[in-house]
């Protein structure tokens, strides 16, 4: 009876919710972009939807949040749909760094090749300059094309975020000019620099993030219509990316003790995925599902610390790991 389900489901997360909530009172508000420090860091919601589309949504949920990192899976997606996958992974691998998501050291000291992985900004402001399009704005539509394929929505760039990234993001210039100099931006740096801080401020919510991951998780099918929105090869390589890459230089830890594909940004939002696994037990969600957090009290890597916890604890009762 999935109506029992659900329910019995949906008392579950709300007790965890509840706990976490109460208990996880430490982390800050990311503020290296003035603005997101006013979110509040008592917020903590999650949305989960199953293949079959069954939904639990508890805590905050519906709060609208800026997507930041979170975008460079879908900038990834959308350039390696417009431009085809061998042509993106000329120009971005696929390798782990272990070093922070900003950082300019391995730009300096190693004979830089290639940005390491589409996620580090390096990477991603490298995919930002391939996207099609003399403007940022006609960069964006291919992100946009996407994200409305999947949300069934067309979301919008929060205008204040976005400015207030623009005028402060000195690290990310620097990075751009580096790629300038050493031959990988494919567009003017102003433009490819536009196009990644808009990208970073498109505004979703936790079900949106969900959503995404369930299409992910079910290979880049919309389930309901079966619809290819994303083609299953790509859909590979982004949840590769994101189980090695996806949260910081916390990304082995996320593996270790969750075990499935994720990507965080730094407003508090993580998208992450679950997909389909044959168990002999009865447990929720066997056939796949998507999973968005929103918690904007951050650990000192970038990532939510309330969102992880509660994501620890689903995936070790629900046995999510895919190891
Ligand atoms: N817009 C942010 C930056 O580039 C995104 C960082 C993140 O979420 O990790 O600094």
């Amino acid at each position: 009876n999935t109506e029992l389900t659900k329910e019995w489901l949906q008392n579950y997360v709300d007790d965890w919710i509840s706990f976490y909530r109460k208990h996880i009172t430490d982390g800050e508000v990311a503020s290296y972009i003035p603005i997101l420090q006013e979110a509040n860091p008592n917020h903590l919601g999650i949305t989960i939807i199953g293949k079959n589309g069954m939904t639990i949504r508890s805590g905050d949920v519906g709060i609208p949040f800026t997507i930041q990192s979170i975008s460079k899976v879908i900038s990834f997606i959308a350039a390696c749909i417009e431009r085809g996958v061998a042509y993106m992974l000329d120009r971005v691998d696929v390798e782990p760094t272990g070093e922070a998501f900003n950082s300019i050291m391995h730009l300096e000291m190693k004979q830089l090749k290639k940005p390491f992985n589409p996620f580090i900004n390096a990477g991603a402001i490298t995919v930002s300059s391939t996207l099609i399009g003399n403007t940022s704005d006609e960069k964006l539509e291919s992100i946009f094309v996407l994200l409305e394929k999947m949300l069934g929505y067309r979301p919008a760039v929060n205008v204040d975020v976005y400015e207030s990234e623009r005028d402060s993001s000195m690290r990310n210039r620097a990075i751009g000019y580096y790629l300038l100099e050493t031959g990988f931006l494919e567009s003017d740096l102003n433009i490819t620099l536009e196009t990644y801080f808009k990208q970073c401020s498109i505004e979703i919510t936790t079900d949106d993030l969900a959503r995404i991951g369930m299409i992910l998780s079910n290979d880049g099918e919309d389930p309901e219509t079966q619809e290819e929105i994303i083609p299953r090869q790509i859909a590979r390589i982004a949840k590769a990316l994101m189980l090695t890459c996806g949260m910081y230089d916390a990304s082995g830890k996320f593996a270790t003790y969750v075990g499935i594909p994720a990507k965080s940004g730094v407003s508090g939002g993580i998208l992450a995925l679950s997909p389909p696994r044959v168990r002999d037990e009865e447990l929720p969600f066997t056939e796949g599902c998507g999973i968005g957090v929103y918690g904007p009290a951050l650990d000192d890597k970038g990532n939510s610390i309330a969102g992880i916890r509660l994501l620890r604890h689903i995936a070790t009762q629900w046995d999510l790991s895919v190891f």
